[in-house]
């Protein structure tokens, strides 16, 4: 093969195509930005209504002078069966509208594959979701790199249940779900609840067919791109790469690109409360003395829960930011305890809907996260060095509980043991107003536990800053995939000028 450099003026070309989630969307809007400011042309795929909210920060970025852009492709709705206008997970309420939008996922492949065409990205960053596209990547001889958003740990572990099928010996016994199993191969001893599995792997649902589509086309891919650092999850970076044999790239924590308010104010949507009085409220609490509630972008509680999670909060007597999210049969109508939000005026900060979580987190009266254990929400919270209280409830939630609370002993549990996906419309087991009241006041407070964890969180923190900083782990691993990107660009280039077999495939030139 020949070595003819690709022209000095060529600029690599990244598209990134996210799942149009929150939870998905906006690492990769991070990692878009991550690209341009290497001085690569960074092009973000997605849909009307989602590039509505990522262009506000595409816009502050091109005015600083870099090259990021994003390209719309319709979202076909109202031909699946979608009420017209959702485009988003976070809109979807029944397990139902889930397959359809499923089935519009696939049907953005012919549009995604003119976009290739018309624009000639030299690789693909594309969402675990989209398994599509590394046949898509291949067609025009480009490499598709896949981006789950989830850690080391998290992949690890899901490729443990996927190879070793833990559960099988249990699941025929009588008392199966009160059982537990030992995941095999990993680093450390972890063990699962049966309950805290989730049913596509008991039984055959429309998520056990997209996970093996999904594991199919990302051991066809290029490799794979983790929002995490190395120093967080050193045993897991390695067992990943090594034990499993996969090609991955770590360049986490995406979310310390935000660097400034306005990033972090804007970050996946418009807050719905005024950025400067969170602020201002959070500067006139103590240090390390609120407890910021969150439950990410698409979970939703009943009444009945949200109910005793108040009276918790209260009762705790700590300061705390809660954004909620109420079911969508129930928004809207009021469940607070009467007087609740006289009562706790000045203590504790109600925000509906959609809270500048970054913004928030990183305040130092910030000292501790009741979070659902998103993976986005975890590395946030770690690299602002805040412990945790964790409440999982579907995904890969549960795994990244075991993580924050065993692996890395930042957190402590609120106890709950059942997996509930969202769309089911269920509570699971309910948490009590005790159990939250007990659990804030074990983090919030003065002990030990509390003290070690916030040691523990803080150290985090500043491992998470060098790693992104030039010398850092994540940096350097993002310059290794700029240069590979770069090389294989390269060689494509010659072989095409030097006359030989086209290439079709990625494959060829691993
Ligand atoms: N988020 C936010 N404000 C909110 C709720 C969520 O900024 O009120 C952001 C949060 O910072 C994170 C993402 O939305 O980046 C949620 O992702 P995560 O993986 O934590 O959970 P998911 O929403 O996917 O369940």
């Amino acid at each position: 093969m020949g070595t003819e450099a690709l022209p000095d003026n060529h600029q690599l070309h990244v598209f990134l195509f996210p799942v149009t989630a929150h939870g998905h969307m906006i690492p990769m809007v991070d990692i878009a930005r991550l690209f341009a400011a290497r001085g690569l042309k960074s092009t973000i795929v997605t849909t009307p209504l989602n590039a509505t909210n990522v262009s506000k920060t595409t816009e502050r970025d091109r005015l600083s002078g870099f090259d990021i852009n994003v390209r719309i492709i319709p979202f076909p709705a109202v031909e699946v069966g979608l009420p017209e206008g959702v485009e988003s997970v976070d809109e979807l309420s029944s397990p139902d509208m889930v397959s359809k939008f499923f089935v519009a996922l696939n049907m953005l492949q012919q549009p995604f594959e003119e976009l290739i065409e018309a624009h000639h990205p030299d690789f693909v960053i594309a969402d675990m979701f989209l398994p599509w596209t590394t046949e898509s990547a291949a067609k025009f001889g480009i490499p598709r790199i896949v981006f789950h958003g989830q850690s080391f740990f998290a992949l690890s572990f899901g490729e443990s249940l996927a190879i070793y099928k833990p559960w099988e010996a249990i699941s025929t016994h009588a008392d199966a779900n009160d059982s537990s199993f030992v995941i095999p191969g990993l680093p450390d001893k972890i063990e699962m609840n049966m309950s805290q599995l989730s049913d596509d792997f008991k039984s055959q649902t429309i998520f056990s067919e997209i996970r093996e589509k999904v594991r199919e086309s990302e051991l066809n891919s290029y490799g794979i791109l983790v929002n995490s650092f190395y120093e967080l999850e050193p045993a897991y970076a390695e067992h990943y790469r090594n034990a499993l044999g996969r090609k991955a790239w770590h360049i986490g924590p995406v979310s310390l690109r935000n660097k400034d308010v306005s990033d972090k104010a804007q970050r996946g949507r418009k807050s719905t409360i005024d950025e400067h009085y969170v602020l201002n409220w959070l500067d006139s609490k103590e240090p390390n003395s609120v407890l910021y509630v969150s439950f990410g972008s698409i979970s939703r509680f009943s009444n009945n829960q949200l109910l005793e999670l108040a009276m918790g909060l209260e009762s705790s007597g700590c300061s705390f930011i809660w954004v909620i999210r109420q079911r969508k049969n129930e928004d809207g109508q009021i469940f607070f305890p009467q007087g609740f939000e006289d009562r706790i005026e000045g203590k504790g900060l109600i925000v509906r809907d959609w809270a500048p979580q970054v913004l928030i987190l990183d305040h130092f009266a910030v000292g501790g996260f009741l979070t659902h254990c998103g993976w986005n929400s975890v590395v946030e919270g770690l690299s602002a060095g805040v412990p945790m209280i964790t409440w999982p409830m579907f995904a890969d939630q549960f795994y990244n509980e075991m993580f924050v609370t065993q692996v890395i002993k930042a957190g402590i549990r609120v106890g709950v043991e059942e997996y509930v996906i969202w769309v089911d419309g269920k509570d699971g087991s309910l948490v009590k107003r005790d159990k939250v009241k007990m659990v804030v006041n074990q983090l919030i407070g003065q002990g030990d536990e509390a003290k070690e964890m916030r040691k523990r969180a803080k150290e985090i923190s500043e491992m998470a800053k060098k790693s992104v900083e030039e010398g850092g782990s994540s940096y350097a691993d993002l310059t290794t995939l700029i240069e590979e990107m770069k090389n294989y660009t390269s060689q494509k280039f010659s072989s095409s000028i030097m006359g030989s077999e086209t290439i079709t495939g990625h494959q060829q030139l691993h």
